[in-house]
């Protein structure tokens, strides 16, 4: 989640208060609860500021505001009308919903809320205002049967808060990992798997049933490229190079081994599957257009492939690759290699 939604579900949360602010003024007013009406005028004003702060991006200012006049108002009404209405309750949500708040603050760099202060703080206000109503008694008298539907009203917005609020956190939780995860496992280059990541595809496809073989790719004089339209050219290349790659080798697992070296895995033998998949990759790149800046570059692969034996560890197996790899450079480029003397 970022700046923007999180601006944007402040805004819709501060805005269902502000309603909810002036339907429970209309409240007090049926009880004659005259302190809580006039009560509801600051707390009102404390809401359309929150609208400024939001609006200026201080979040931190507003978390800070809502949670001090919040914890204020749940004191108030619960010592004026008791605690049977369950306005206490929303103290109870505030403390998870603190600790949520303080990681969506730090992720996206605002000011550190401190949530184990803030919830000391409401647990203080949770306790004198409970206990005071228990032995003082409410200082306004309200019907039981308003009071029990208020109960009923307040707790589900209670409950309605912690789910959403957990839900949203948990969203993004996963959002998060998942965007560590890309981080650990791809190039950032090409979106490919990294070298790193494509050891452990590697050694999982060692216990694999059935076939399976390995294309080592090496760009042809790619210094070259490099030298001639520039390394942003050089990018470029292995941008595209990496698009064609999961387009012709859909099924694939596909890294970025080297510099301009790419290793592809996928079931099957070296000899029918791999030189069929990879003979037709090679083609496809000797035959498509790269151009940059107005500039066409030619662009050709040499490609080694190896078929898994058994009891070779997946350093032979990708040297294999790697030698066959060798044997096509030096004997014209450009070529898909599955036996060395070919
Ligand atoms: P060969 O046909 O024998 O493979 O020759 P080559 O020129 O492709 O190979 P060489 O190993 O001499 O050069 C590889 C070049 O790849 C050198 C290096 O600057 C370039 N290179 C490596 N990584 C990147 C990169 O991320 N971007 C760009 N633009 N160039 C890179
Ligand atoms: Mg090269
Ligand atoms: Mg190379």
């Amino acid at each position: 989640m970022d700046l923007k939604s999180i601006k944007k579900l402040t805004f819709t949360i501060n805005a269902f208060i502000l309603f909810l602010v002036f339907g429970l003024a209309a409240f007090f007013y049926y009880c004659k609860a005259t302190f809580l009406l006039w009560f509801s005028i600051p707390t009102a004003v404390v809401y359309v500021l929150g609208f400024y702060l939001i609006s200026r991006e201080k979040l931190e200012h507003y978390v800070r505001l809502v949670y001090f006049w919040l914890s204020l108002y749940m004191s108030v009404t619960t010592i004026c009308l008791g605690y049977k209405l369950g306005f206490h309750l929303y103290c109870l949500s505030m403390i998870p919903i603190i600790f949520y708040t303080e990681y969506m603050a730090e992720k996206i760099g605002k000011k550190k809320i401190n949530a184990v202060v803030v919830s000391g703080l409401i647990v203080i206000c949770y306790l004198l205002s409970t206990g005071y109503a228990s032995f003082q008694g409410p200082v306004y008298e309200v019907d039981n049967s308003i009071a029990g539907l208020f109960w009923i009203f307040n707790s589900a917005i209670v409950l309605f808060f912690l789910i959403a609020y957990s839900g949203i956190m948990l969203g993004m939780v996963h959002d998060y990992e998942s965007r560590i995860t890309d981080i650990a496992h791809k190039d950032r280059l090409t979106g490919l798997f990294n070298r790193h990541y494509m050891m452990t595809k590697l050694e999982s496809a060692m216990d694999e049933e059935g076939d399976v073989f390995v294309g080592m790719a090496d760009i042809d004089n790619f210094k070259q490229i490099n030298d001639k339209y520039g390394h942003n050219a050089g990018d470029y290349v292995l941008e595209k190079l990496a698009k064609i790659m999961n387009e012709e080798c859909k099924g694939a697992e596909i890294s970025r081994w080297g510099g301009e070296e790419f290793l592809i895995l996928a079931k099957g033998d070296a000899e029918k599957t791999g030189y069929a998949l990879l003979e037709k990759l090679r083609k496809r790149v000797e035959s498509e257009e790269f151009v940059f800046e107005k500039e066409h570059i030619a662009v050709t692969l040499t490609i080694g492939v190896s078929t898994r034996l058994s009891g070779q560890t997946v350093d032979h197996w990708v040297k294999d690759a790697d030698d066959k790899l060798y044997f096509g450079k030096k004997n014209g480029k450009n070529r898909v290699i599955v036996h060395l003397e070919q």
